[in-house]
């Protein structure tokens, strides 16, 4: 049995802590915050419950797959939301359905021969999805070879790993609308639609057909049931202890040191911020990605995070819903060429108290909302931007008059909160350089029982990535 320690509770390093303790492990989990799930931050305030983080429940099968490792089927209440999601755009309002045929009938209304290009664009990204599935995510990358595998060879150019998906969606349908509607789903990846490979259209397969759920009581239900897995293998998991320093001898990890302990260690798998440990909690002779590295990279958008206590019903809203700004290549620009606040931004509004009663008083409404801003902007301003989404939102959904409880979080939340890179609320965006063995490594190489976990590695950003990260890392210690 070997002392394994888990920097971090997001969902890879809860689903590493997991599966190392089933494998016999002797786990100890430690997390700088109050709470289990990272990202997926839960705040209470007045009978309100405000989810800061995920809110798309999406690739049901991951989660199947890691409960089925324990003999368990999924433990929490999953919801199939239908409409999957409103799309405001300023001249109309279009709800995309959990039903194929109605989104097929709408994308013909949108295009010419909609429907037809629609199901061979949905057909493609089904494909592209079980190919990425089966022979491409579920595996660790620890050296470019990896990535030369031959199937890749062979696959690589039917996956459309070489365009971009702006010119794969620009190819494939013609009007404004049906493009938007597409290529939207990369903001879930941090993506700009100019950089991110058109094997990514392989999103459009898990939000048309396999569909968007909303766990019942929202993401920290599932960190709360994949810890439990850990902490039924007695797995230890300790909040509030914030890791200092990995301590290696020989280039290897030997203990970590906390604010209020050393625990010895056989393997660590790092769930904190890339950056972070690489940089702060190794010394530099350890160091694999020093700051020049990470000075290159492209970084995924930070978040700018409002929350609303609302004193009455917002019909006007569903559970999820995007606004769509009409120049929304400003805001690509915005984010990833030229950083700056976007002054006609698209956004993201969630009300789950559409779908669930216990996150709001009897008669109000939770919202969250979520604007992708560029990485490493100074938030000074941001109550005074705030307003000005607000202030938009009113025009579609008055609340203005309602709100009895109201934050705005960015990028200091993130950098303070989680020891995020620049702010980042995602880690490593998902450009072809930056993608698979092109990603940093889930096992360092200076330090060979230093393992990652999360959403700056393979497979990359979301919570079923990370879950998937997390069970590569249990591979790979195992
Ligand atoms: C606002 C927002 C909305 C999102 N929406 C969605 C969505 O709808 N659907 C979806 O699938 N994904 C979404 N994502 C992405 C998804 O939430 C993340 O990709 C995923 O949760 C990241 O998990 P992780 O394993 O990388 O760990 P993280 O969540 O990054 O957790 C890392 C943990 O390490 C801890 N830590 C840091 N430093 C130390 C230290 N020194 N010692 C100990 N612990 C430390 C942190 O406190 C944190 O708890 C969203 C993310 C954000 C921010």
């Amino acid at each position: 049995m070997a002392h394994i320690i888990v920097i971090g509770a997001g969902f890879g390093g809860l689903t590493a802590a997991a599966l190392a303790a089933k494998q016999g492990h002797d786990v100890t989990l430690l997390e700088k915050n109050d709470q289990i799930g990272g990202r997926a931050y839960v705040k209470h305030v007045d009978g309100y419950s405000f989810d800061l983080g995920p809110s798309w429940y999406m690739m049901p099968e991951v989660f199947e797959r890691f409960f089925a490792h324990f003999n368990k089927k999924v433990p929490y209440k999953l919801t199939r939301l239908d409409p999957s999601y409103r799309i405001f755009f300023e001249d109309e309002t279009i709800d995309v359905s959990a039903d194929l045929k109605e989104n097929l009938a709408l994308f013909d209304r949108l295009e010419p021969d909609g429907a037809k290009k629609l199901t061979r664009y949905l057909a493609q990204a089904e494909y592209q999805y079980n190919t990425a599935m089966k022979h491409f995510i579920y595996r660790p990358y620890l050296k470019h070879t990896d990535m030369l595998n031959i199937k890749l060879g062979i696959e690589g150019a039917k996956l459309k790993l070489y365009q971009s998906m702006e010119t794969y969606v620009n190819k494939e349908f013609t009007s404004d609308k049906a493009r938007k509607i597409l290529l939207y789903t990369l903001v879930f990846l941090g993506g700009d639609p100019k950089r991110t490979p058109s094997l990514y259209s392989l999103m459009s397969h898990v939000d048309f057909n396999l569909g968007v759920y909303y766990p019942e009581g929202g993401m920290q239900t599932v960190a709360k049931a994949i810890a439990q897995q850990a902490t039924a293998h007695n797995a230890k998991i300790r909040l509030n202890e914030p890791v200092q320093r990995i301590n290696t001898e020989n280039k290897k990890v030997v203990s970590v040191t906390t604010t209020k302990d050393t625990y010895a260690a056989d393997a660590v798998i790092a769930n904190a911020d890339y950056h972070h440990v690489e940089t702060q909690l190794l010394t530099k002779k350890d160091t694999s990605y020093n700051e020049n590295y990470w000075a290159k990279k492209t970084i995924a958008p930070s978040g700018l995070i409002i929350t609303l206590g609302i004193n009455k019903k917002v019909p006007e809203l569903d559970h999820h819903n995007l606004f769509f700004a009409t120049d929304w290549q400003r805001h690509f620009a915005n984010i990833f060429d030229n950083p700056d606040w976007p002054d006609n931004p698209s956004y993201y509004v969630c009300k789950p108290s559409h779908s669930d009663p216990t996150v709001a008083p009897k008669g109000c409404e939770t919202l969250f909302i979520l604007v992708p801003v560029a990485a490493d902007l100074d938030d000074t301003d941001k109550d005074a931007y705030a307003q000005q989404i607000i202030d938009h939102l009113d025009k579609h959904a008055p609340i203005k008059g309602n709100i009895t409880h109201q934050e705005v979080h960015a990028h200091s939340y993130f950098s303070e909160h989680f020891n995020a890179y620049k702010g980042t609320a995602l880690g490593l965006a998902h450009t072809l350089l930056q993608t698979a063995s092109f990603r940093p490594r889930q096992q360092s190489p200076k330090i060979k029982n230093l393992y990652y976990a999360g959403q700056y590695t393979h497979p990359g950003i979301g919570v079923p990535m990370t879950v998937i990260s997390g069970e590569i890392a249990a591979q790979l210690i195992k």
